[in-house]
């Protein structure tokens, strides 16, 4: 089954905190099947399905699996039109984003405030969907939101029309992108739209909008400052932003923030640090670089999620590096080295589910394994690879990837096997051993004791820095004093002097 589009279109009561109406799917079976799958959370009430406009029987189960059986079988000739009619009172959110679900918040005038996260929980738990990474609808998705009067609806893609009753306004949204399931989510809220306009580096004019609460308006302005200087930095390195045809979005939420398509949720209260000299807002620049690595970049199975969090990661740390230079890098990768784990790899798998794959290393390791990455190639041959796979259609839009694609670009790229140099990262919780053996009193042994192959270490010997290769067989070098062995740390490792 391939899913081609979805159209959400339901009532929001922020009294009740219910939801009510329907959702069509249009998709395409490949072999002709009398029943097709849904996921949708169990705890909201399916009243009437269709298929092609005829009404067929299912069943809902507590597994949150929608069955509906048709009376012959469905043809695989052309799309396939299923609306599903439920509603009832959406999950909870207990701890958005991480744990999600609905959040119905108060702002500061007691105005519903509601978000919609769901990255971990997948999109069934409010609307029926085919629940895996792997199956984004190709021709996008329509989100048709009702709510009171007087509050506004953000969400992906470009907004239609808003059409008022006497006591409700309807948004519609469409977004003509393939959308991860957790992306196609909505916010509600007493909102102010601020604008701005952006020129990408392919020379587009790209509209920047921010929807944030009234109470916030003053703020909203700079806060796209910020978010152009980001998006100029990103560019720079991974290609024009990728939702060019349709917007920048943010939207204030009341969780910390999450990487909705084209409508970042921007939760971190206007908090600034400095870099270059220039106020910076982490959460904001790290969600906006998921716009590459997330949206546009999506890795086949939650198994390979250090793809996206990693590599958008190593996009904060390059952020810093653009403003502050490559010194700054360093210290900040360093930092990240400090903070590694290495309880669980990375990779622990090929088809596991989200919440197994979900621990810290996949950012921080993950960034510091592209640094390390980079220092193994070089600038002249890492960055054009980062920037083909944020770039190339093999990867990105409508195809996704997986570690596996990682290395075999890169390793193509370089005309090296990085296959050792992936796994030994990705797949185990091993740091690098390096033995360093006194063999006369100016002469020392340095060899890589626990990874097959060679690799270029920087070794300081009296006082001059070389770089090296080393392997398992080893080098002397000649110094006066015990010699530094990777200072700047472009890897993780265990220097052992013996
Ligand atoms: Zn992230």
């Amino acid at each position: 089954m391939d899913i081609r589009h979805y159209t959400v279109a339901l009532n929001v009561d922020p009294v009740q905190q219910s939801i009510d109406g329907y959702t069509e799917i249009d998709l395409k079976l490949i072999a002709p099947s009398n029943v097709i799958l849904l996921d949708l959370w169990h705890g909201l009430t399916v009243r009437q399905v269709y298929v092609n406009g005829k009404k067929e029987s299912f069943t809902h189960t507590e597994d949150d699996l929608l069955t509906i059986t048709g009376s012959k079988p469905f043809a695989t000739a052309k799309n396939i039109k299923v609306k599903v009619e439920y509603g009832g009172l959406p999950g909870v959110a207990v701890k958005p984003p991480w744990t999600g679900g609905f959040q119905w918040s108060k702002d500061e005038h007691g105005n519903p405030w509601i978000a919609v996260t769901c990255q971990s929980e997948g999109a069934k738990i409010y609307f029926p969907c085919k629940d895996h990474p792997s199956d984004e609808p190709n021709e996008g998705a329509d989100m048709i939101i009702t709510v009171p009067k007087g509050l506004s609806v953000a969400a992906p893609g470009l907004l239609k029309k808003v059409t008022n009753s006497k006591t409700t306004s309807t948004w519609h949204w469409k977004t003509n992108y393939t959308i991860s399931n957790y992306c196609i989510v909505f916010n509600v809220g007493k909102y102010t739209k601020i604008t701005r306009s952006y020129t990408s580096v392919d020379g587009n004019k790209i509209p920047m909008e921010f929807y944030v609460l009234e109470e916030h308006a003053d703020k909203g302005q700079h806060e796209l400052e910020i978010l152009e200087r980001t998006c100029h930095v990103l560019e720079k390195y991974f290609g024009e932003y990728p939702w060019a045809k349709e917007k920048i979005g943010l939207a204030e939420t009341p969780h910390l923030g999450m990487e909705h398509q084209s409508m970042i949720a921007y939760g971190n209260k206007f908090k600034y640090t400095k870099v270059g000299g220039e106020d910076f807002d982490w959460l904001l620049t790290h969600e906006f670089g998921h716009e590459w690595w997330a949206n546009k970049v999506t890795n086949k199975d939650w198994a390979h999620m250090w793809i996206q969090e990693g590599i958008c990661s190593f996009g904060d740390a390059l952020y810093t590096r653009e403003l502050e230079g490559e010194q700054s890098y360093l210290k900040r990768m360093q930092q990240t080295a400090r903070n590694v784990q290495n309880v669980k790899p990375m990779v622990q798998g090929d088809e596991i589910d989200s919440d197994q794959v979900y621990q810290g290393d996949i950012y921080g390791k993950g960034a510091f394994f592209m640094h390390s990455l980079r220092f193994v190639l070089g600038d002249s041959i890492f960055f054009p690879t980062l920037k083909k796979l944020a770039t190339d259609s093999k990867y990105t839009y409508d195809n996704f990837v997986t570690s596996d694609d990682v290395e075999k670009l890169f390793s193509a790229a370089s005309g090296k096997d990085l296959k050792p140099f992936f796994d030994f990262h990705l797949r185990t919780t091993n740091k690098l051993e390096i033995d360093v053996k006194q063999v006369k009193e100016d002469q020392y042994k340095i060899t890589l004791l626990n990874f097959d192959g060679t690799l270029p270490i920087e070794i300081v010997a009296d006082g001059k820095m070389t770089k090296r290769d080393i392997d398992k067989t080893g080098i002397t070098v000649t110094s006066k004093a015990w010699p530094q062995i990777d200072p700047n740390v472009y890897y993780l490792k265990k220097v052992i002097l013996e």
